[in-house]
């Protein structure tokens, strides 16, 4: 018999993928544990294997593993942001669920700056807080992910108020408010005091630079004006009109 045209496993009855499922369209054929991998990465690209090269197949399998490796990277990203936040509580929070899905919420360049752990509408999750947002983030064992997204600019105030151990943060948006309930007393004030410093802060002006489009007729003129003066030569000149024209 042959051998799986990835991994070079010779392919015995055992490791061989049923019914032909694991024919390629340039008639190679794939083992089970690399048919595995394949549908791990692309369940449609599975089911319908004989459409595909070997190449596509690698380079499928080679995509996956970086944006995997990217998606690690990124976490451990992440995860450095919040132990450099120095928060009394910081390694409880990376048993939770919910940290291992920030990169998959948070944009590629967002920054967390602060992270409390506690209850919205009766879900157990984590509140986080980045340049740009807060975000409420449950992970449910069930229902999968819930994300509750309060950009910085529609937070109006935030507010705490404390027990004996347990606070709780309130989040006001216009015409709402958010409450974040059991959160731990000394991190509920301190991140509602938190947000409520960087929220007075005076806004950071977005400088629009307008990239001044360079009048293509106007520099034609100039050149032909060049061209007349004898400075440049019909050749010289007829090179810079065609760029100017490309330009268009
Ligand atoms: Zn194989």
């Amino acid at each position: 018999m042959a051998n799986c045209i990835l991994c070079s496993t010779e392919l015995k009855f055992m490791n061989t993928p049923t019914l032909g499922a694991g024919k390629l369209n340039d008639g190679g054929v794939v083992c089970s544990s690399c048919f595995k991998k394949i549908n791990n990465a692309d369940p449609k690209i599975a089911f319908k294997l004989k459409n595909y090269s070997v190449d596509d197949i690698k380079s499928l399998l080679e995509g996956k593993a970086t944006s995997d490796g990217q998606k690690k990277s990124r976490l451990d990203e992440i995860k450095k942001q919040i132990q450099d936040l120095k928060l009394s509580n910081v390694s409880s929070f990376f048993g939770r669920r919910e940290i291992n899905e920030l990169p998959n919420i948070l944009a590629s360049t967002e920054v967390v700056d602060n992270i409390a752990q506690g209850t919205y509408n009766k879900g157990q999750g984590i509140l986080v807080s980045t340049d740009r947002r807060l975000l409420f983030i449950d992970k449910g064992m069930l229902y999968g992910i819930k994300v509750e997204d309060f950009p910085l600019e529609k937070i109006s105030s935030i507010q705490y108020e404390t027990g004996l151990i347990l606070g709780e943060i309130k989040i006001h948006t216009y015409g709402n408010i958010a409450k974040i309930e059991n959160v731990e007393k000394s991190s509920a004030r301190a991140f509602a005091e938190f947000v409520r410093n960087k929220l007075s802060q005076p806004k950071e002006t977005t400088t629009t630079t307008t990239v001044s489009q360079p009048n293509i007729l106007d520099q034609l003129e100039k050149l032909s004006k060049l061209k007349e003066n004898g400075i440049l030569s019909e050749e010289e000149f007829n090179e810079q009109k065609k760029k100017l024209l490309e330009k268009l």
